[in-house]
């Protein structure tokens, strides 16, 4: 058997000060392997440049204009690093036959890639990196993190503890999920929906080699929300059944109020009416984002919006 053409994909946004760190490594690591016969020396690295508003796009051509191993796509505008992920993925699915992703900032570990390419030569057509463990986390991140895990799972959408975006996927099941056309992307709850045969790779998750994470709580919270509500509508359930509860819990509060009218005791009126009033709105303005919250990515799946656009490409330089 021929040994397979990997392609690494690598999302960057605002690298300029770890590029030039990690791109050697991930060089060493493509070369290592091409060594063992792992994979074909006309394996690639390809980067891809979000939108950056520093000098990443110009380090990345200058690489690869110095090895032909690297390459690089830029996005027309930052997209956010699913869609850079995806972008990369789809680009590259016609010219290799596996892909790693994996982010660009050190963080996930390189040697795993060995492990990954042994699967998937042994049958897998899926690998997941996995961290074995957050202890290079600060708390805060760490428990926002698990937190985040145990919310996915709680709300339906199924997705592999804590695996990111660290993974093997070969190009056969690259091309099954082009077809998945949703442009609210979550690549890590997508991948397990195409099936195939899949492993799990363990690995330790170090500290960023040099620049800033673009992950904030905030744009935690956002991942978690578009994850939950593109994979499951248990949450529209959860509604209804919120629904059913308060219904219930009011037709006691009925009955309550008529046993102690009868029996003559006057009903305390003023706190609880409001304190029921208000409890029943609030329900109901939940509930009203959440319906909204599926409305608008109704909205702008309808409108069918392309979910990358490319403007440049390194191998089409001039
Ligand atoms: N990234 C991207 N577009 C964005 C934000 C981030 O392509 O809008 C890339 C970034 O360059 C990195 C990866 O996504 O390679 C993960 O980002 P980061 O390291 O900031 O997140 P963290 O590891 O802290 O969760
Ligand atoms: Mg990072």
């Amino acid at each position: 058997m021929t040994p397979p053409v990997l392609y690494i994909v690598i999302p960057c946004y605002n690298e300029q000060a770890v590029l030039p760190i990690t791109a050697p490594l991930f060089l060493g690591k493509l070369q290592q392997l091409a060594g063992q016969g792992k994979i074909a020396e006309t394996s690639r690295i390809l980067f891809v440049n979000d939108g950056s508003r520093d000098d990443t796009w110009q380090i990345i051509r200058d690489l690869a204009a110095q090895d032909e191993h690297y390459l690089g796509i830029a996005q027309s505008r930052n997209r956010g690093h699913q869609n850079a992920v995806l972008a990369g993925l789809m680009e590259a699915k016609d010219r290799c036959d596996i892909t790693i992703s994996i982010d660009c900032d050190g963080q996930d570990d390189i040697n795993a890639m060995d492990a990954m390419v042994d699967e998937y030569l042994s049958g897998s057509e899926v690998v997941y990196g996995v961290r074995d463990n957050r202890d290079s986390d600060s708390f805060f991140k760490r428990t926002t993190a698990q937190g985040f895990y145990k919310f996915l799972s709680a709300m339906g959408a199924e997705v592999i503890y804590n695996h990111a975006d660290y993974r093997l996927i070969s190009a056969r099941v690259l091309r099954e999920l082009a077809n998945f056309r949703e442009v609210n992307l979550f690549l890590r709850g997508l991948v397990p929906l195409v099936g195939f045969k899949s492993s799990s790779v363990y690995y330790t998750r170090s500290e960023r080699l040099a620049g800033e994470s673009h992950y904030p709580l905030s744009k935690m919270l956002a991942l978690a929300i578009n994850g939950i509500t593109s994979l499951s509508v248990k949450p529209l359930r959860l509604i209804t059944s919120l629904g059913v509860a308060v219904a219930l819990l009011s037709f006691l509060g009925v009955i309550w109020a008529v046993v102690t009218a009868l029996r003559g005791h006057s009903v305390a009126g003023w706190a609880s009416t409001t304190s029921i009033v208000c409890f029943i709105s609030g329900v109901q303005l939940i509930s009203l984002g959440i319906l909204g919250e599926y409305v608008g990515k109704i909205y702008l799946e309808v409108k069918q919006r392309p979910r990358y656009i490319i403007s440049e490409r390194t191998w089409e330089d001039r």
